[in-house]
């Protein structure tokens, strides 16, 4: 195979390994994030009637008016949806926008392990310095000495993501502001991924634009497909200041240039759901959770509780593996089950070895067949 030296150190994204060996295996997949129940209908709806309407030519590049106008609409703070909003496919290309808009070849750039992997493929092919500071087992905080230590004279951006993929960790006030007040010192840019903003399952999410100072200096990154289960969807944006925002949008119109009109039409209008939408949906997903994390702990996991997103990570080593890959792989074979290895998430410690992820985004049938089935390793 053939591949340009920026990319060699990936190979294929875990997600797409072990979606194809949950197919292989006609296993339950609760590695990569997709809910296995469909999109409420309003929100289909919404996209067939903007077929219907003719919304099938481009769009803005930055973002069809109607879907930027329900954004700064519905954000936590005053927002110009002409100037500060940037749609684009997915939040994984917001990631790749905003690195290759802002990033030079040799500026430094904080990432927290574990980190999603996008992160660190788009830092590469952007050539920039990766500082990595560790989410430590068994409780994931962020450790004050190692982030003080990680922040130079040349740090130009810090990515943060809470709630946290793939921890479920949802950073609070004290750490929010550490990160704040160091990104403030050294005059670093914040790329807060916030794609699991409305999957805070215990606590609240406080959005780090919102602290006094940060939103001159934060992009903040959202999603759709989370909150209406329509990740194929491929619907992100980010809102930035209008400097910071110029240079996504300069990358995000060579990258893809829009993304797909009649979806953005119907994304405006399922931003705008009543509040009860959003509540019935936090109600659902901690069910989901509890079922699962319980069902783990009675396995013989040892499960920290996720805060949020729709992800745990467990202790595998009770059941005597040192190996995170070897574990899914017994996992798939004995029990039927997928679940992400999450050393792919992992550069600079061993941590992820003795973790295994796995997504509730499923409907409670498929979930308490998967922990029958992990019974089975018991
Ligand atoms: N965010 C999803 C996850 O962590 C995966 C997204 C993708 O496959 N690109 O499972």
């Amino acid at each position: 195979m053939e591949i340009a030296k920026r990319l060699e150190p990936f190979g294929e994204s875990i997600f797409a390994t072990w979606s194809r060996v949950a197919i292989e295996h006609n296993a339950i997949n609760l590695g990569q994030g997709f809910p296995d129940f469909d999109a409420p209908d309003f929100v289909k709806e919404a996209a067939i009637k903007a077929i219907r309407d003719g919304e099938n030519q481009y769009s803005r590049s930055a973002g069809h008016p109607k879907l930027v106008h329900a954004i700064a609409d519905t954000f936590e703070l005053d927002v110009d949806p002409m100037n500060e909003v940037t749609v684009t496919c997915g939040s994984t290309e917001t990631i790749a926008a905003v690195i290759l808009g802002l990033v030079n070849p040799g500026d430094e750039v904080i990432i927290i392990e574990p980190f999603y992997d996008s992160y660190l493929a788009c830092l590469s092919m952007a050539g920039a310095n990766v500082k990595m500071v560790t989410l430590h087992v068994p409780e994931f905080k962020l450790d004050e000495s190692e982030l003080r230590r990680a922040f130079t004279d040349k740090t130009k951006m810090i990515i943060i993501n809470s709630p946290h993929n793939p921890t479920g960790r949802v950073f609070n006030k004290e750490e929010l502001t550490l990160i704040a007040s160091l990104a403030i010192k050294h005059d670093a840019i914040v790329l807060s991924d916030e794609v699991y903003d409305k999957l805070v399952l215990t606590g609240s999410h406080i959005p780090i634009a919102t602290l006094p100072q940060m939103k001159e200096r934060t992009i903040t990154l959202r999603s759709l497909g989370k909150v209406f289960s329509v990740t194929g969807w491929k619907i992100g944006w980010s809102v930035a200041p209008s400097h910071l925002t110029e240079s996504i949008r300069n990358s995000h119109q060579f990258l893809t240039f829009c993304a797909a009109t009649p979806l953005q039409v119907a994304a405006a209008e399922a931003l705008r759901a009543p509040e009860n939408y959003f509540k019935q949906y936090k109600i659902e997903y901690r069910e989901r959770r509890d079922l699962l994390v319980k069902g783990l702990r009675d396995v013989g996991f040892n499960v920290h509780t996720p805060e949020g997103t729709y992800f745990v990570l467990a202790d595998h080593t009770p059941f005597g593996f040192d190996d995170d890959v070897a574990f899914c792989h017994h996992l798939v074979e004995k029990c039927k089950i997928v679940g992400i290895p999450p050393s792919a998430f992992y550069s600079k410690s061993d941590d992820g070895k003795g973790l295994v992820r796995f997504a509730f985004c499923k409907g409670l049938e498929t979930l308490n067949i998967a922990v029958e089935r992990l019974m089975g390793l018991a």
